[in-house]
């Protein structure tokens, strides 16, 4: 497992994560990773359940059924959930947008996914990948946190709203961002020795650029 080759991008809600690493992943052939679909398709698996985020013991039993596995999309790795993978629409809906902060915040969820995430250090050479992208809220901080190369980006919030509203879906951003921040388990943070890159006045060229090119002057 090589750290040299992985790049953390952590930032809140809508600050531009997931189409930076996306076309960073094109770029660079990277393997794609968005542990927040993770966060996603484990909330609504429990929602499916009945589970309720207040209630640990039937969070932890429920957990205790799910069988993590991957798939490679693309340049993306999907989670599979007993083998199947559960779909964008279900994912990015009104009631998991709504639940996903509280259920990220149990330790027990987080731990779930913990080692998981850290798997793919080795699955992107595994799958033939010059190194990985992984982007979240705790991955500079928590998940890998010596990589060589960790962003936060962020953007002011008329910004984020607008990404949001563009894409038409119902989020609560700033709620969901102050749940993620104040949790005491992983909290949304910029990790330290991090380069903070701000994105509100810049294309999505010109941030994938900026980050591509600080990762040419590290390897
Ligand atoms: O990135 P996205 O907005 O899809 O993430 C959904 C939610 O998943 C976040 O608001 C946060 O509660 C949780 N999450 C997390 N840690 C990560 C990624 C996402 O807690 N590394």
């Amino acid at each position: 497992m090589s750290l040299n080759h992985i790049i953390t991008i952590d930032g809140g809600a809508a600050s531009g994560k997931s189409s930076t690493s996306r076309a960073l992943a094109d770029r660079l052939n990277l393997l794609h990773v968005d542990t927040g679909s993770y966060y996603r398709s484990i909330t609504h698996a429990l929602l499916q359940t009945g589970c309720d985020p207040e209630n640990l013991e039937s969070v932890k039993e429920a957990l205790e059924k799910i069988e993590l596995g991957y798939e490679v999309v693309g340049r993306m790795s999907q989670i599979l959930l007993n083998g199947k993978k559960i779909g964008d629409s279900q994912i990015r809906s009104e009631e998991v947008n709504a639940a996903v902060s509280k259920f990220a915040s149990i330790p027990i969820v987080r731990a779930k996914l913990l080692q998981y995430q850290r798997d793919h250090a080795c699955i992107f050479e595994k799958e033939g990948f010059d190194g990985l992208v992984m982007e979240g809220r705790d991955i500079g901080s928590v998940v890998f946190p010596k990589a060589k190369m960790r962003f936060f980006l962020e953007a002011d919030e008329a910004t984020r709203q607008a990404r949001r509203a563009k894409e038409g879906q119902i989020d609560s951003i700033k709620e969901r961002d102050q749940m993620d921040s104040n949790r005491k388990s992983a909290p949304l943070k910029i990790p330290e020795g991090a380069e903070r890159v701000d994105t509100s006045n810049m294309t999505l060229d010109e941030v994938v650029e900026h980050i591509a090119n600080r990762v040419s002057q590290e390897i």
